[in-house]
């Protein structure tokens, strides 16, 4: 049931307006809160398909084009050949182009073989064969034409897939264990919970005018594989000494701007009661959050002011009617990798197979490919994960190495992924995407081959994120390397941020304030940085604790 906002708040006021609807603050305050106000973003999508399919990219107004087709998964994107200097000069109908990126969400990372086969053909199709998974178990298309998004719902919806909320001030996409349900160690299987609020909730108006967007993860996976700390609600799995398994709560993780981890709540919430809780939590961002400013409007601010005491209380006596038990804080997860690639045991004899495409980067015909090979190892399920990685479930052992040789033929590394091409991310940057100043996938990959040409034995776990601009897409300050797309002098480069980390190493990177290396020096830079850390760390020292 969708809460209200009748009741009198117990929560306190921030010092100074800042747009809390719970405090009746409804007047519009600035363009994005009046945008919503006067329609819902859901809405767009009938027009979608009675109109600017059918007449064209002119006939969208721009309060539509900017703002409410995200809720439905469409950003316009970048025309080709506008350089990162002048990103930030253009007004935004000189900067785009007449197509859009297309973000697909997979709720838990999960896809069967009809829905990959699906995207497969969608790229192929609309998509000039595009395809990037995200680092947030979505994929994305490019080059899609709005007269063709009716059709493409069509065949998305068929195969269950959908483009609703997978942008715009509403929940996004919920991430999950990439092996849930089949890893041998695992504390709890979210897969329930993820698919309860998605099927429950996503598409719900209640949630859909939100002050910002709005990220969860949950996971039972000791490894703590969905970067729990920076989303805006995540459960991690836990096991109560009474009630057994089930999830720790954590609030207001976010990056970008103002980057803060989340915080524990200290609450345990038992896996039927995650959709609940899931929902005080939303409730407590739409009603309390902060929409006046939008550099402000995400939990994590609304969290720094009131403190986890108070958020606790709140979402216990206003939005469920009673106290959560206390919880166990969960235990650091084991050292090691957690991007799952390779070849493992799953709890049912079988194996799961992790592959690391380049940065995420896959493409129509790949995916094609893929989905036969899946076919032939006996599987109907591929999973995304939160590194730009893939898995493929539920393998036979006997069809474990011609699946293992045929997507390393497709590129899709699995023993042979070097420690580089399993540790870097590269979000979407100048070739697609209006907001960034430099380009970021293309030189990933290329730094990736570099490093293994020059540094052929190094193989500790390191993580290099790649950004086009602050915005933090591929969470930046989280990584061993972060670099941030800036401009140095008259060419594209990179501010540095060292020494971030999730999990056992959660924490921020340190910015390094004053340098700006140049694009065409990354290499060099990182091969020093890293040459360092391999003669300087201790056994068993991870480059965050270095
Ligand atoms: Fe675009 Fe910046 Fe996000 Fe990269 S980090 S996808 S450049 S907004």
């Amino acid at each position: 049931m969708a809460q209200t906002t009748s009741r009198t708040p117990t929560a306190p006021p921030a010092k100074r307006p800042e747009g809390q609807w719970a405090f009746d603050q409804r007047e519009p305050l600035n363009a994005n809160e009046q945008l919503k106000q006067e329609d819902d973003g859901l809405n767009v999508r009938e027009r979608i398909e009675t109109v600017y399919a059918r007449q064209g990219f002119a006939s969208i107004p721009g309060d539509d084009l900017r703002g409410r087709m995200r809720w439905w998964g469409l950003y316009t994107q970048r025309r080709p050949g506008i350089d990162g200097g002048r990103t930030a000069t253009l007004e935004p109908h000189e900067l785009e182009d007449e197509y859009f990126m297309l973000r697909v969400r997979c709720d838990g990372g999960t896809l069967n073989l009809r829905q990959l086969r699906t995207i497969a053909g969608v790229s192929q199709e609309f998509g000039r064969g595009t395809a990037d998974i995200t680092d947030r178990q979505n994929i994305q298309l490019h080059w899609i034409r709005i007269e063709d998004v009716p059709e493409i719902w069509r065949r998305l919806e068929s195969v269950g897939l959908s483009t609703q909320e997978a942008c715009g001030d509403v929940p996004r996409v919920i991430i999950g264990s990439p092996v849930a349900g089949v890893a041998a160690d695992e504390i709890i299987d979210g897969t329930p919970a993820v698919e309860a609020i998605r099927d429950r909730y996503i598409g719900d108006p209640a949630y859909s005018n939100l002050p910002r967007k709005f990220k969860t993860a949950i996971s039972g996976s000791p490894h703590q594989d969905v970067a729990h700390e920076i989303n805006d609600v995540a459960f991690v799995g836990v096991v109560h000494p009474e009630l057994g398994p089930g999830f720790d709560l954590w609030v207001g993780g976010a990056l970008s701007t103002n980057p803060m981890l989340g915080k524990r709540l200290g609450a345990f919430v038992t896996l039927e009661q995650v959709p609940e809780v899931w929902c005080g939590v939303v409730g407590i961002f739409r009603d309390y959050g902060y929409r006046r400013l939008r550099t402000r409007a995400r939990l994590k601010f609304l969290l720094a002011d009131w403190g986890t005491e108070v958020f606790r209380r709140v979402l216990e006596t206003e939005y469920l009617g009673r106290a959560l038990p206390d919880g166990p804080e969960p235990p650091p997860p084991p050292t090691g990798r957690r991007d799952h690639v390779g070849v493992h045991p799953q709890k049912d004899g079988r194996f799961y197979v992790g592959a690391a495409p380049a940065v995420g980067r896959v493409s129509g015909p790949v995916l094609t490919a893929l989905a036969d090979l899946v076919e032939e190892a006996g599987s109907d399920r591929v999973q995304l994960t939160t590194e730009q990685k893939l898995v493929v479930l539920d393998v036979e052992a006997p069809r474990v190495d011609a699946l293992v040789d045929g997507l390393d033929s497709l590129g899709l590394q699995v023993r042979t992924a070097s420690t580089f091409r399993r540790g870097t991310m590269a979000c979407t940057g100048i070739e697609f995407c209006k907001l960034a100043i430099v380009e970021t996938k293309g030189r990933a990959t290329a730094l990736v081959g570099e490093l293994e040409r020059r540094l052929p034995t190094f193989d500790q776990p390191i993580t290099i994120n790649v950004n086009g601009c602050p915005n933090s897409c591929a969470r930046i300050q989280t990584a061993d390397i972060g670099l941030k797309g800036v401009l140095a002098g008259d060419e594209e480069g990179y501010q540095v941020h060292l020494g971030g980390g999730l999990g056992l190493t959660s924490g921020l990177g340190r910015t390094l304030r004053g340098l700006r290396v140049p694009s065409s020096e990354l290499p060099d830079y990182v091969e020093r940085v890293t040459r360092r850390f391999d003669e300087q760390r201790q056994p068993d020292e991870l480059f965050a604790q270095w």
